[in-house]
């Protein structure tokens, strides 16, 4: 018998539904895959103009902007490049506070940027003092922060830093929030995020492929003077292209399929009640985590209350515990996936991605199953 690549997605998806909770890739509903069979159409078409004015009304919403939003068929990193080469005009100050914030950091090295890493240790979050006293001392021009660092679970407070980043004068603050938006509560307008980003892998449920950013006029401004903007991430083009409801070469056609019928689910679902959900998940992990604590068996989660993410929890395993490769694979036997610690914090933490479109039903049952392997 010969399955195509299509039934066996199906097959694999609704068979293992609510069991991988990887921090990104999310799990991606079967329906939403299928979407993906669509046809190819021109990318200069009147067809293509439809459904990208389409996706337009469905982003806008989510990234509570006017703004047009960005489609970009790349992964988020290129936006993360993009927002430096659009946005800085020499002196950086990256927010570092974990893996993708570091990366934020070495991209702007890597893009020739004179920038400067304020670290905080792993766990920690920004606040807006750390943050104002360091515009204080230097002659920055743009900021990078991580809004939901995935590989601590940390959340840092966009709106706070934002604030004291347009205090400083003529400062960029250009967000990641890759694990955040759809997850998380963001108001990209309100809070005046001159360019906020995302990819499609996370919180938003969609396979990997795809990165949406939303530039305010201020960074547009800013990219204008810049000569060295590049081709592929130029913000001007992509600008330019948006407003006619275009991309400024062959978009991931089968990807904005996806988008289109994810977008459905979402608002019907209400981007609000997703928060919601999002943050039950994050509640009861939490909880969860004390309960074990209060059991005997010394879980605790590596942030702080105040600085948690929604969407990613990091979980510090006790001395004596098996490593956080180790759960990974005791879970895999069992048919679930969750990721061991980042980088240095391998060993020694474990983190569930209870992002997208998991319910607190699904988490209960694999925390059920974690119990069984930590505490067999
Ligand atoms: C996953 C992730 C990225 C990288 O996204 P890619 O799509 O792999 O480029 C960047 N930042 C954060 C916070 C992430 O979680």
């Amino acid at each position: 018998m010969h399955q195509t690549a299509a039934d066996r997605g199906t097959a694999q998806t609704s068979a293992a539904f609510g069991k991988f909770f990887l921090p990104g890739p999310t799990e991606v509903r079967a329906e939403v895959l299928d979407a993906m069979r669509g046809p190819m159409i021109g990318h200069r078409g009147s067809s293509m103009e439809e459904l990208v004015a389409r996706l337009q009304a469905g982003l806008k919403l989510v990234f509570r902007t006017e703004r047009p939003v960005y489609i970009s068929s790349s992964s988020a990193t290129g936006l993360m490049e993009g927002a430096l080469r659009n946005g800085a005009r020499r002196k950086v100050l990256s927010l570092v506070n974990g893996a993708f914030s570091e990366r934020f950091f070495h991209i702007a090295r890597a893009c020739g940027l004179d920038a400067v890493a304020l670290e905080v240790p792993l766990g920690a979050g920004h606040t807006a003092d750390m943050l104002e006293s360091a515009l204080r001392t230097g002659d920055y021009d743009t900021v990078t922060v991580v809004h939901s660092e995935t590989s601590t679970g940390v959340l840092n407070p966009i709106a706070e830093l934002c604030e004291v980043t347009h205090a400083a004068g003529d400062v960029l603050l250009l967000v990641d929030s890759v694990s955040g938006i759809a997850g998380v509560p963001v108001e990209t307008d309100d809070w005046k995020i001159d360019f906020l980003l995302t990819g499609s892998q996370k919180a938003l449920a969609l396979p990997p492929g795809l990165a949406f950013g939303v530039a305010q006029e201020s960074i547009l401004r800013r990219a204008e003077g810049l000569p060295s903007r590049g081709v592929y991430f130029d913000f001007i083009e992509f600008e330019k292209n948006i407003r006619k409801n275009q991309t400024p070469n062959t978009p991931a056609l089968s990807l904005f399929y996806a988008l289109d019928a994810q977008l459905n689910n979402i608002m019907s679902e209400t981007l609000e009640a997703r928060w919601e959900r999002h943050a039950a998940m994050a509640r009861r992990t939490w909880e969860w985590v004390d309960w074990m604590s209060s059991s005997g068996y010394d879980l605790k989660m590596l942030a702080p209350d105040g600085f948690r993410s929604p969407t990613v929890s990091c979980i510090r395993l006790p001395d004596g515990a098996p490593k956080g490769t180790e759960v990974t694979r005791r879970m895999k036997a069992r048919g679930f996936t969750i990721a061991s610690g980042y980088g240095t914090l391998k060993d020694t933490t474990f983190r569930i991605g209870h992002m997208g479109d998991h319910t607190v039903d699904e988490l209960n049952i694999l925390l059920g199953e974690l119990e069984n392997v930590l505490a067999p």
